[in-house]
């Protein structure tokens, strides 16, 4: 960012001096306070102090730029004169708000401090002008205890503490006898602000500060300070924000929901935030402030009841949101107050939503005519279709749970999809259990910032408080976690952690089940079953027709189709693993890992007999009852790709891993080869290595025993001769592992095009077919231009690759790797995403020199990494034809591709064949054998 020297940012009375594109200078609701201003909507004036500012405070000691005290004058002066009312005055005070805002909103995670520049003198102007004292007193009620909160530190630190301030109320209600705040009359206020007053001396030691500008720097401070919480740094880490962004800090007018029966204040989305519905959704509560609604303390109604209670300020309300989002074209999400019949918009961002409304929206958009399908593309991200891809209830189970009598409530459906877990009544449990493996429900009266790692590790979460905007609600739609909010049946005891929900009890450790589609809470496990994307593409058990949002999906990925260069292909071993990444839209096979085929039906006898064989004749023996086996899996995975490119690995990994080791399946074995234990173990032990991954693995193995290699080429294309006699196009590509030295390729080639040869001849049918190599260790790498005189194909395999190049075993990482990536040494897990400084760097070099001897050389990856959005892009950048990953990953690898395109146009992108891909759920990237 560059350094201004200007940190204060006014607006008001329709100009700003701030606009929506700076959004890194101001934070997003700065900058969007600014820009709702220019376009004439009615905004309270107020300042943001930049982000700036909060770099400085942090840089240098907590203090501020030596400008700044003067400049947040000047801005309040003219906020002021806007307002024609003063800060700190006796007759027409004003009151301002001091709110956090950082470039991306964090919900919560930050302080906020209301209703402040309130004293005993200022009270006294606003009960004469107000005439309502009881309001003004529930003011500073509200501010002393904020104020108390958030700057005084007053806050309880653990979550099932008392706050001392919600003591002294309830204290109070008790002497009165009373049940609701509501029902406490001025002189209550009057007298509880006394002894909230009593508490700060006690606990602080100082006053409750009086003097209007100390607690507007005291609240200014408190508010940078919060940058620095626990939950914005577990909240920044969650979602990639940037420490060095810092936030903003927003002053602005006051303005009060609770000023009576004809004010209120409400929250809103311009479309259905769970559904993308081009619906005016949100809620409201008369006389109440925004606390009251997003804390989940009183149940707000929906906006649709005050087309009926207020058609006025509803219709304005209606152009305000046509308004936004024609300027914005984007789903927003607004706060609004009304002052004694006045409507003031307060904020406004671009709204969070599930991942079913982010498609939603942006296919309606597009319709509308409101964005184009590139920025369809470029709105959805491929991690949010996921959330397509996960499961639902079974239907059948939940209509025999609900009829068996387990129905035990509903709530507010917050949060789509179906979770089943263990209850748990406290985010630190619910954190602590799903490390152990438990799934678990996440179940509080509400939830609150502090919940945020808990609400994380939970499979869904339940709230017996709250509406559709409360805390819970929200985080769990960005999360794409499952929620059922708002259940006032729950009777929660966080104390003997159990609950009762209409007479039943569920104790801690119970099922329940939770639909954050329908809001129902089932006690006990209902199993779950495939999405409806899934129900059309895999089970075939729906018609499209009545998929809505499968036609949603599919509306997507056809544009996407059109701008991705990167073909998709998959990791695949068996048949049906084809035929699901096809529907998905892999264009082919990028890894056939032939050693997986090994483990099925009947093969991994012959496989041990051909391992421990002591002659070659032994061997060649074991490997022809592996042929016929071998030939039938490639048979079945050219069939089911139908023509499309099958990448087929010879074998790859250390002979051990399919031996067995313990002694009653060694005797077994030994049994059925007819040979003794003591040889049998003799043999497995002299297979040890200690260090599998670089001992006798790889290509190493064909050269070494080339009989391996020549009954894995005659498997294959004796399959695609057999295949293409059956009228079905077939296009192998038979793939060397581990290569670093042309010469070792050479030596397998020479095995591979010999069989061709003879099955061509053999069979009287010709096929094409390629012959190409990994590129997996760096050695292979750097020399690719020789390699490329010989390989047709490299595929980079990214996962040997990354273990080889940082030196990091890909089986042995798990002990240091968080902590490298926590410590911020590696800005993530090198197996997840490329480490495009340096493995990226030995990719490109492969690149270059390859295409530079063969500029057709056809380029792919089949590492783990060929599923992932940030490597799919740095693969479109290097130039790579296609990305191969599993195949539930192969929706999002094509999004992903057609992104990647967009955002880099002219990088890269060599092929100019489009089509799709596939991937499936991410996995990690340790070996897989
Ligand atoms: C790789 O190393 O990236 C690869 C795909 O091969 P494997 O994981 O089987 O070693
Ligand atoms: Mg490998």
């Amino acid at each position: 960012m560059a350094k201004t020297s200007k940190y204060v940012y006014f607006f008001g009375k329709g100009k700003a001096d701030g606009r929506t594109g700076m959004k890194g200078l101001l934070g997003g609701k700065g900058a969007n306070l600014a820009e709702m201003t220019n376009i004439g909507l009615p905004v309270p004036p107020g300042f943001t102090i930049s982000t700036e500012v909060c770099t400085y405070f942090y840089k240098h000691g907590d203090t501020y730029p030596k400008t700044l005290r003067k400049d947040v004058e000047t801005a309040l002066a003219k906020v002021e004169k806007a307002m024609g009312a003063k800060f700190g005055d006796a007759v027409n005070p004003l009151l301002v708000s001091v709110r956090s805002g950082a470039r991306a909103s964090m919900p919560g995670m930050m302080d906020t401090v209301l209703n402040l520049g309130l004293n005993n003198v200022t009270l006294q102007g606003l009960v004469k002008k107000t005439n309502n004292e009881r309001f003004v007193y529930d003011s500073y009620r509200r501010f002393v205890q904020m104020y108390g909160d958030v700057v005084l530190g007053l806050k309880p630190v653990h979550k099932d503490d008392i706050d001392p301030f919600e003591a002294i109320i309830e204290q109070k209600k008790r002497e009165k006898g009373v049940h609701f705040d509501t029902e406490l009359t001025a002189e209550d206020l009057k007298d509880l602000v006394a002894r909230f007053k009593i508490a700060v001396k006690e606990r602080t030691g100082c006053d409750f500060p009086e003097d209007p500008m100390d607690q507007l720097w005291g609240a200014i401070g408190a508010v940078f300070g919060s940058w620095m919480n626990d939950r914005a740094i577990a909240y920044r880490k969650l979602y990639d924000i940037p420490e060095w962004w810092g936030t903003a800090v927003s002053v602005q007018t006051m303005v009060f929901g609770n000023m009576g029966e004809d004010s209120g204040t409400g929250v809103g989305f311009t479309r259905d935030p769970a559904t993308g519905e081009n619906v005016f959704y949100g809620e409201y509560l008369m006389n109440a402030q925004g606390e009251d609604v997003v804390a989940g303390i009183r149940t707000p109604l929906p906006i649709s009841r005050m087309a009926e209670q207020n058609p006025r300020i509803y219709a304005q309300l209606e152009r305000f949101r046509q308004i936004l989002e024609k300027h914005y074209r984007e789903m927003m999400d607004i706060e609004f107050t009304i002052q004694q019949g006045v409507l003031y918009m307060l904020q406004c961002r671009v709204g969070k939503r599930t991942a079913f409304a982010e498609i939603r929206i942006a296919v309606d958009m597009v319709q509308q005519q409101l964005i184009s399908d590139k920025e369809a593309i470029s709105r959805v991200h491929p991690d949010q279709l996921n959330q397509l891809l996960r499961p639902i209830f079974d239907l059948k189970e939940r209509e025999a749970a609900v009829k068996g009598g387990r129905l035990l409530t509903k709530g507010l459906n917050a949060g789509p999809g179906a979770a089943t877990g263990r209850v748990v009544f406290n985010a630190h449990d619910a954190e602590e259990w799903a490390k152990r493996g438990e799934q678990v429900i996440l179940t509080r009266i509400e939830t609150s910032p502090e919940d945020i790692r808990g609400m994380s590790a939970a499979e869904g979460i339940l709230t017996a408080r709250g509406g559709m905007t409360s805390h819970a609600a929200l985080v769990a739609r960005q999360m794409g976690k499952v929620c059922v909010a708002g259940c006032s049946a729950l009777e929660i005891d966080y104390n003997s952690h159990t609950m009762r929900v209409n007479g039943k009890e569920i104790k801690e450790g119970d099922w329940i089940s939770i639909d954050g589609t329908t809001g129902q809470v089932i006690s006990g496990k209902v199993n779950t079953r495939p999405s409806e994307v899934l129900q059309v593409l895999i089970d075939k058990t729906l018609d499209p027709k009545d998929a809505p949002v499968y036609q949603e999906f599919e509306k997507i990925m056809k544009w996407a189709d059109k701008y991705r260069t990167l073909k998709i292909r998959t990791n695949a071993d068996q048949p049906d693993q084809a035929l699901n990444a096809v529907a998905f839209g892999a264009q082919g096979i990028g890894l056939c890992r032939t050693e997986h085929m090994f483990f099925g039906e009947g093969k991994i006898g012959p496989m041990r007999e051909m391992i421990l064989a002591d002659t070659v004749a032994e061997r060649k023996a074991a490997l022809a009852k592996l042929l016929p086996l071998q030939r039938k899996d490639f048979e079945g995975i050219l069939e089911a790709m139908n023509g499309r490119p099958v990448t087929i690995r010879t074998i790859d990994p250390p002979l051990h891993e399919f031996v067995p080791h313990e002694e009653g399946a060694q005797r077994e074995l030994a049994q059925q080869m007819g040979i003794s234990y003591e040889k049998v173990k003799q043999r497995v032990d002299s297979l040890h290595e200690f260090n599998p991954m670089l001992g006798f693995r790889g290509c190493r193995l064909g050269i070494i025993y080339p009989e391996i290699t020549e009954m894995q080429s005659r498997a294959i294309f004796e399959a695609a001769a057999e295949v293409k006699k059956r009228g079905i196009p077939v296009e192998p590509e038979v793939m060397i592992p581990l290569v670093g030295d042309v010469k070792e390729l050479q030596h397998q080639e020479q095995i591979v095009r010999g069989v061709a040869d003879e099955v061509m001849k053999e069979q009287g049918v010709k096929f094409p077919y390629l012959v190409g190599t990994m590129i997996e260790i760096p050695r292979g790498a750097i020399t690719a231009d020789e390699i490329a005189r010989v390989a047709e194909f490299f595929s980079f395999g990214t996962n040997d690759l990354t273990q080889t190049t940082l030196g990091v075993s890909r089986d042995d990482a798990g002990r240091f790797l968080l902590a490298y990536v926590e410590k911020d040494i590696y800005a993530k897990d090198p197996f997840e995403v490329i480490d495009r400084s340096g493995v990226g760097a030995v990719m490109k070099i492969a690149v270059e020199k390859g295409r530079g001897v063969r500029p057709n050389l056809k380029l792919g990856i089949c590492g783990e990494h060929g599923g992932d959005p940030s490597s799919i892009e740095f693969c479109h950048m290097i130039g790579l034809n296609y990305v191969s990953c599993s195949p539930f990953r192969v929706p999002i690898a094509r999004l992903a591709a057609a992104r990647a395109a967009l955002t880099n146009a002219g990088a890269g992108g060599t092929s100019k064949g489009t089509r799709r891909s596939k991937r499936t759920l991410k996995r990690k990237p340790a070996r897989k054998r």
